[in-house]
């Protein structure tokens, strides 16, 4: 009578437990027989380690053993090789086995193992993963989450969870001491410390985020940019990776796109009334250069994408070259700028150029070369949208004639500028009416804005973490050129010409757009005159 045998390679570590509780499930239904194997590498204490096996078991439902037949085996020899030859002699017809080993470094020896065991199994393997771990955050209770973050098989996996659950944007892991390394999270643009860990845990930690990123962990010394490949539940989620050799030791950096924020629709990004009408009549166009401007940070990707998705249905071609390619993007078929491999952002562009587009997201505009390439695309019939370090809509002008753009060509393919900032958003659980003096509001007529009969402050509560904000909002200023700007260009205004201008048009300035955004009750008086990098 042939039995159905099930082997569950073993080793103490929760994960293994969490695979010999599957197999056991499986064992009455199929009436099977139950094979445990501990293999050591190197000199095993078999009579200890049974000891351990048999001590194990009595976790098992009482019955369970005396009902089935349960065998435990300990072998000693190379892990996946014992295990192969092992199944092989019981004639197993099931391997259970947990995907990831025990903590420490380990751990990735039994990631391999479970893949070679799985390659070369004479049957068929059930990999179980651990559930993503609990994902209660508490920045308080460091303590625990060093402990948490120690005990669990998948810390990498378990940390970015956590960062996702707090809405972070970033996460950094850097040694602060030879022995300790801290863990901080970026949260509404604001570098919190999440918890402290030791350069054990530190260290395995960005293994597994290295090989996650499927980046080779045998060069300490590179530094190293990877996209993490991360599980079905989390999906809408990208990471990207640097790592970097420091003083001290190795650093890393996470950077996490929801893709719920990425694509967000323009509505979505804060713009005013007046703003939105602007950026719609931008895009109405479907030939010349449209800006998004503003320092690193502030969001102008995430506003490139919103723009581009208005396009997505309408049957256009529409490419990119991006340093790096931050998110896969549906519609769009994106190029990564990569220097190895001779692709630069201007003969990258060269390339899409000769794709047949009739849009092009230029990631950014660094150099002459760049500006110049970008404004012959728009000059020959293309809608080309890219972003640029500048200050605000006038000192774009600045900017372009520093890198040798004429006036003649900056009037004549430049159709539209957007400039803008991220303020976080109070906190709407807890926020209330605060102080409000004279010289405020003084801000708020001069600059035209509306005196508001109250403002409102942060709090703090359990919602925002106690720090009285949460989430962020776009202020933007948005210009749209049309014949007197182009006229002012070409006559070669100057920079503050040309922002006066643009006052005398009605458009508002960043810090008026910020104070509308106090008025409206959606930021702190002083979150919108803490803006940095606005000129006055
Ligand atoms: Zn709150």
């Amino acid at each position: 009578m042939s039995v159905y045998t099930i082997l569950v390679p073993f080793d103490f570590s929760s994960n293994s437990i969490l695979a010999l509780e599957k197999a056991c499930e499986l064992v009455p239904p199929m009436q099977a027989e139950l094979h445990m194997l501990y293999v050591k590498e190197g000199a095993a204490d078999v009579d200890s380690q049974r000891h351990s096996m048999n001590r194990l078991l009595t976790a098992l439902p009482p019955t369970f053993e005396l009902q089935h037949n349960v065998h435990r085996e300990v072998l000693n020899g190379t892990i996946h090789e014992e295990i192969i030859e092992y199944a092989k002699k019981c004639n197993a017809n099931l391997i259970v086995m947990g995907s990831r080993g025990r903590s420490g470094v380990q751990l990735l020896t039994h990631g391999s193992v479970a893949q070679r065991v799985t390659h070369d199994s004479p049957c068929p393997v059930v990999l179980v993963k651990p559930n993503m771990l609990d994902q209660t955050p508490i920045l308080d209770e460091v303590d625990s989450t060093y402990v948490s973050l120690k005990e669990t098989d998948s810390p990498a996996l378990d940390l970015l969870a956590r960062a996702i659950s707090l809405r972070a944007t970033d996460v950094h892991i850097d040694p602060q001491t030879s022995e300790l390394y801290g863990v901080r999270f970026r949260i509404d643009g604001s570098l919190v410390t999440y918890c402290t860990v030791d350069s054990g845990v530190a260290a395995h930690l960005m293994h597994q985020y290295l090989n996650l990123a499927k980046l080779d962990i045998s060069e300490p010394f590179r530094p190293r940019e990877g996209r993490l490949m991360l599980p079905s539940s989390m999906r809408d989620f990208e990471a990207r990776l640097t790592a970097t050799p420091v003083s001290g030791g190795g650093a890393m950096s996470l950077r996490l796109f929801s893709k719920d924020n990425v694509f967000l629709p323009l509505e979505a990004l804060g713009f005013s009334g007046a703003g939105l009408e602007t950026v719609r009549s931008m895009l109405r166009g479907s030939e010349g250069l449209v800006l998004v401007t503003g320092p690193t940070g502030s969001g102008k990707t995430t506003t490139v994408y919103s723009m581009l998705q208005t396009f997505g249905n309408r049957n256009r071609n529409i490419v990119s070259i991006e340093d790096p390619v931050e998110f896969d993007v549906p519609f769009v078929r994106q190029m990564n700028v990569d220097e190895r491999h001779d692709v630069s952002m201007t003969s990258g562009l060269r390339t899409l150029l000769r794709m047949d587009p009739d849009i092009i997201f230029v990631g950014e505009i660094r150099d002459p070369e760049n500006a110049e390439i970008a404004l012959r695309a728009a000059s020959s019939g293309r809608f080309v949208f890219s972003s640029l370090h500048t200050r605000d809509v006038a000192s774009t002008l600045t900017a372009f004639r520093d890198m040798g753009v004429t006036n003649h060509s900056i009037s004549g393919n430049l159709i539209g500028v957007v400039n803008q900032r991220l303020v976080r958003k109070l906190c709407e659980k807890c926020r209330k009416p605060g102080e409000f003096n004279e010289q405020d509001k003084d801000l708020f007529r001069a600059h035209g804005i509306e005196v508001p009969a109250v403002v409102l402050e942060p709090v703090g509560c359990v919602e925002c973490r106690n720090t009285g904000f949460k989430g962020r909002c776009g202020i933007f200023e948005c210009l749209k050129i049309d014949d007197g700007i182009k006229n002012a260009i070409a006559e070669n205004a100057t920079e503050a010409e040309l922002r006066q201008l643009i006052r005398t048009q009605g458009i508002a300035s960043l810090t008026a757009e910020a104070l509308g955004k106090v008025r409206e009750g959606i930021t702190s008086f002083s979150e919108a005159v803490s803006v940095r990098w606005i000129p006055c």
